[in-house]
């Protein structure tokens, strides 16, 4: 018997689904991306409620990854320039922030002649939070190059300064106890 193959666009969540109905496919679900929409390979009986239930969970794990995926510089500057307006009065403006794989004893640096930020490429993996404290830790030096009272009064506007800083401590005491 020759394989079949049914093709049938869907909406779910108010998102678009392209089901594909395989009649040699028994079992096994798998899906991936067709310019930008999702499309599931199903047997051929999988119901219609079955398949919405798959489409929901394949949505939900790739737009997790799309939350993994790494802040692209562009985003990294726009970033810092809404945690400035937020947390700093939008005083720091920020020119350039990129990622360095150069940065090996720091998490981030700034030339305040040229407004530009670095963050250690090592930060990519972390939470968005701490990725954010350095940004405005950065940020601050823009206003106050050192580690004075007036520049902590600067990076505690940001609530989880105190949280990260312990974050990243824990990590520095990791790598220095690597075995
Ligand atoms: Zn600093």
């Amino acid at each position: 018997m020759a394989s079949r193959q049914l093709q049938q666009q869907i909406t779910v969540d108010g998102q678009q689904v392209l089901v594909v109905r395989s009649t040699r496919r028994t079992r096994t679900i798998s899906a991936d991306q067709v310019a930008g929409t999702l499309r599931l390979r199903v047997p051929v009986r999988l119901s219609q409620r079955e398949i919405e239930d798959h489409a929901r969970a394949f949505q939900k794990k790739l737009s997790r990854r799309a939350a993994r995926r790494p802040r692209s510089d562009e985003e990294l500057l726009a970033r810092a320039s809404a945690l400035s307006a937020r947390y700093l009065d939008g005083v720091p403006q920020p020119e350039a922030v990129s990622w360095s794989t150069q940065q090996h004893q720091r998490w981030g640096s700034t030339t305040s002649t040229t407004g530009t930020i670095r963050l250690s490429s090592r930060l990519r993996e972390m939470p968005v939070w701490v990725q954010d404290s350095v940004l405005v830790h950065e940020l601050a030096h823009l206003i106050e190059p050192g580690h004075g009272p007036s520049f902590k009064a600067l990076v505690a506007k940001y609530p989880r300064t105190g949280e990260a800083d312990a974050f990243l401590a824990g990590v520095s005491w990791a790598d220095h106890h690597a075995d």
